[in-house]
């Protein structure tokens, strides 16, 4: 009697060996970088998502999406020396989070504490405490968003100081530049590092001159 081979069921089998063998490749990069680095191996998991990959404080996870997983080699580690730089700044990621989820919160229980503890129905007692909030808002938040755009540009580069650090400088330019290309990495990363790798050079031709 043949036995029938079903193609989706071959094809079910390759896609899954393929994934396996990427995850674990993933892990090792991630562990290896890890431990270069002096921190815990943050944990890896495939998402099913099209966002690109992410780092997560909370849960010290990396997420990686299958286009990632598709990478070329320079450009995988490239990523995943970025993300596991982001997992070195876990306790400040995680202090940021607690300040704003403090700052919103504080932000929204200052009006209503105000409505609670005001008697009356009158209609000051909702429009003082309500325009109080519009105020408060109106006048922090352009502050607290230049804030969180420069903090995050600044952890974006340590990221990349670390990443560099990991696949060194002159790699880590040549797959910036690809992802550049690709649209994945700004202009500002891309400077920055350029110009972290003609100083890497600068001090390796110092140094040997002096030799
Ligand atoms: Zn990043």
């Amino acid at each position: 009697m043949k036995a029938r081979i079903s193609t989706r069921g071959l094809l079910y089998d390759f896609v899954t060996v393929y994934m396996e063998a990427a995850e674990q490749h993933v892990m090792h990069l991630v562990a290896r970088y890890a431990a270069v680095l002096g921190i815990a191996p943050p944990t890896v998991r495939l998402a099913a998502s099209h966002n690109g990959p992410c780092y997560e404080p909370l849960f010290n996870r990396i997420e990686v999406d299958a286009p990632t997983l598709a990478l070329p080699e320079p450009l995988l580690c490239l990523v995943l020396a970025h993300e596991v730089g982001h997992a070195t700044q876990r306790s400040v990621l995680l202090f940021d989070l607690a300040k704003t989820v403090f700052r919103v919160t504080a932000l929204i229980a200052g009006p209503c504490i105000m409505f609670a503890a005001w008697p009356g129905e009158d209609l000051w007692r909702v429009s003082i405490p309500g325009a109080l909030f519009a105020i408060l808002v109106t006048l922090l938040f352009p502050t607290w968003r230049t804030r969180t755009v420069q903090r995050a540009k600044a952890l974006e580069f340590d990221a990349d100081a670390k990443a560099a650090t990991l696949c060194g400088a002159r790699i880590a330019l040549e797959a910036m530049e690809i992802m550049a290309k690709r649209g994945r990495i700004d202009a500002t990363r891309l400077n920055v590092m350029r110009e972290r790798c003609a100083h890497a050079e600068d001090a390796k031709e110092a140094k040997s001159t002096c030799r």
